[in-house]
């Protein structure tokens, strides 16, 4: 009778003591860079912010998964240029981005691009609401594999610009409420969209990483890739001389590139990745 209460006991005891789902078994986490044939979402505030990892991207759109790429705002507020209009940047941030992402290989015809339309730098104004359901709706819709945005932070803190804290909080929090279907549900009744659990987070921007892809192979491309955001770096946010980026400049850049790299030296992208839901 001892035996069998113990038994009892013990089969009982992580859901009593986690007041969840128990102790989750952990696995080591398998290599992203190897993946194929999956999807994988990019959410951001602005057109450069992808440039944190766009190397990983690019290994994973070679190896034949779907990228959708995802803006908040148009990017429209950023430079020090008295003569530029906000109309006008919104256009060059959005070329850009596009141009920089096609270095990489991840082009608006082969894989997904979304701008949701937010004005630069006023996130935090939009209805928190708003955000949450535009993000739950787009999780649900192209059910990711893989979501990368910048890390909100566990232990770690650090101040974030505005239109980035926002983003790295609503993100996770649209995120959360696309698995359960009682959030927003007209999702489901109007638009058959069905509840989604994402269960593989990678937060860059972090202070806490736990995790290293190595991107040396495309590393040349990222140099030209960022060599792109013209209105965005250098004499470009004073006064805009684009759309062509600084050859020049490129050409320094790939020169100590190639001497890192004939040196042995890796180049890595860092997240902090989390595989588990956040569905709680
Ligand atoms: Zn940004």
């Amino acid at each position: 009778m001892i035996f069998i209460l113990i038994s009892l006991l013990i089969s009982i005891l992580p859901l009593s003591v986690s007041g969840q789902t128990g102790t989750r078994a952990q696995k080591a986490p398998d290599d992203i860079t190897k993946w194929t044939n999956k999807t994988i979402m990019w959410v951001g505030p602005h057109q450069d912010d992808e440039s944190g990892c766009l190397g990983t991207l690019s290994l994973l759109k070679a190896n034949g998964n779907k990228i959708v790429m995802v803006w908040y705002t148009t990017g429209n507020k950023g430079s020090r240029d008295l003569d530029m209009t906000s109309e006008r940047l919104a256009q060059i941030r959005k070329i850009e981005s596009e141009k920089a992402c096609g270095e990489m290989g991840i082009t608006p015809a082969t894989d997904t691009f979304i701008c949701l339309g937010y004005d630069d730098g006023m996130l935090e104004y939009v209805p928190e609401k708003e955000l949450c359901e535009k993000v739950c709706r787009l999780i649900r819709q192209y059910r990711p594999d893989a979501v990368f945005t910048m890390d909100p932070g566990t232990t770690w803190m650090k101040w974030l610009k505005t239109d980035h804290r926002m983003s790295a909080f609503i993100t996770l929090d649209g995120a959360r409420a696309a698995a359960y279907h009682l959030y927003f549900p007209n999702h489901r009744i109007n638009e058959g969209l069905h509840p989604f659990t994402v269960t593989d987070y990678f937060f860059y921007s972090t202070g806490e990483s736990n995790c290293e892809v190595d991107v040396t192979s495309v590393s040349d491309k990222k140099i030209r890739a960022h060599a792109w955001y013209v209105s965005q770096f250098g004499a470009g946010n004073f006064k805009y001389v684009g759309p062509e980026p600084d050859q020049e400049n490129i050409k320094k850049q790939l020169s100590s590139n190639a001497e890192r790299i004939a040196k042995g030296e890796k180049i890595y992208e860092r997240f902090r990745r989390l595989s588990e839901s956040m569905s709680f």
